[in-house]
């Protein structure tokens, strides 16, 4: 057999999960801050909870198949869906507004390139059960917040409303809804293939090159409308400066289920794609059986977020606790190396021993410099007569008789930095 993985799925490596771990730290400690509680919800849904939230061309990228139980299951494609029917099946025992939190991979069945992959993590903020523009700017906020906090300060927030656009596309004399969403759904690849590729695509879809040439004229004059400008004065209150928000009337956000305000956070250069979308859905909770409670949030796209503070040099991730290799020279000192063992763990100092009983030494010591390990405790004959051990400074190769009593204490007064 050919070991193998499928395309766009990936594995993670200790040092890919350092980062990984330290951003997801980062999301849940200011999502937290922003007064957002946690919520998981199963990887696989039945098929109709999916199926038609998200528009024809995303409905394709679902992954869906037919359990041993005959049902027809889908994999989780975003984490509002999700949201969605959660809050439909427990509306009657949740606190409205309802401010979640979800971190947790999502499945698409895409073409794979730089930024896009088949698995990948979405963070998501949502708030339920609030049509004010207080949600929608707090939303903004909380997302501005988590760049900052990443060190990605660059980051601008665009911004536009589906009714600003729905009024121009009327204004045109597009007045079927469906066609109006067909038309945003093109509309929202123009960073992807230009304004060229949307007017193309447009025109294979039946409209005339003027009304094209009128939409594009309306979309260029078009204005914040004034439940946007409220969305935009209360999100500068919350501390997202003027600056960082753009109103953008070509913004439309290719899914379906959007019925308000949206925004994106795109990187300086344009090839990655967006890193965070989101916006307001006021209808979907009814739509999958719920009551008719709004809501609006956003999605982190946590993969991109990644690759950013990679190539800005922020990924850089520095070790802060030291770690230790016990090493019994022989088998005989096994025990006293497992006590010492237990004994720096206790004290919150990360400690090994070579799995292996008898191991040679020069193997112990070869697997503590592959690892990076800071220290050696060597333990032998004559130190476990003396109540003594060799500490071993792997990195200068230095090395000194130190009490077994006094080893923790000494230890925990060096810091990785006073190491380099
Ligand atoms: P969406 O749910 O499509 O609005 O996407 C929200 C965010 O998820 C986007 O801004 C991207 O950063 C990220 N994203 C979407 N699709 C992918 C993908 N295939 N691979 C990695 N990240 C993605």
């Amino acid at each position: 057999m050919n070991p193998q993985k499928l395309k766009g799925f990936r594995d993670f490596s200790a040092e890919d999960l350092k980062l990984r771990y330290r951003v997801i730290d980062t999301l849940k400690e200011v999502f937290s801050l922003f007064g957002f509680s946690p919520l998981e919800t199963p990887a696989l849904e039945m098929g109709e909870t999916l199926k038609g939230k998200y528009g024809p061309e995303a409905d394709k990228l679902l992954y869906t198949f037919t359990d041993r139980g005959g049902r027809e299951v889908g994999m989780r494609y975003d984490l509002t869906v999700p949201l969605s029917r959660f809050i439909a099946e427990n509306s009657g025992s949740i606190t409205l507004p309802f401010k979640r939190y979800q971190i947790q991979p999502v499945w698409r069945a895409e073409n794979t390139q730089r930024g896009r992959y088949r698995e990948f993590l979405q963070c998501d903020a949502d708030i339920v059960g609030s049509r004010s523009p207080l949600a929608d700017a707090e939303i903004i906020a909380v997302s501005y917040a988590v760049f900052q906090k990443l060190g990605l300060s660059y980051a601008a927030i665009q911004i536009n409303r589906r009714q600003v656009l729905f009024k121009l596309l009327t204004n045109a004399k597009i007045s079927s809804p469906e066609i109006q969403l067909s038309v945003l759904r093109s509309l929202d690849k123009i960073n992807k293939i230009g304004k060229d590729g949307v007017e193309k695509e447009l025109s294979a879809k039946g409209l005339s090159s003027s009304l094209i040439e009128t939409v594009f004229a309306n979309i260029q004059k078009a204005e914040p409308d004034e439940n946007l400008a409220a969305v935009i004065a209360l999100a500068k209150e919350l501390g997202v400066p003027a600056e960082k928000l753009c109103f953008e009337s070509t913004l439309s956000r290719g899914l379906d289920y959007y019925t308000g305000v949206i925004f994106e956070i795109s990187t300086t250069e344009g090839s990655l794609g967006s890193l965070a979308g989101g916006g307001r859905y006021d209808n979907l909770i009814e739509k999958l059986g719920g009551p008719a409670l709004p809501a609006t949030g956003i999605a982190l796209g946590f993969e991109r977020i990644i690759e950013v503070l990679k190539e800005s040099g922020l990924g850089k991730y520095k070790e802060t606790g030291i770690s230790v290799l016990v090493i019994p020279v022989t088998e005989s000192e096994t025990s006293v190396a497992l006590k010492t063992l237990r004994q720096l763990r206790q004290n919150g100092l990360g400690a090994e021993i070579y799995p292996e009983l008898g191991a040679k030494m020069e193997k112990q010591l070869k697997y503590a410099d592959r690892k990076g390990r800071d220290f050696a405790v060597i333990i032998g004959p004559e130190e476990t007569a003396n109540k003594t051990v060799v500490l071993k400074n792997l990195r200068t190769q230095s090395q000194e008789v130190v009490s077994f009593d006094d080893l923790t204490k000494q230890l925990e007064s060096c810091s990785r930095e006073s190491l380099e």
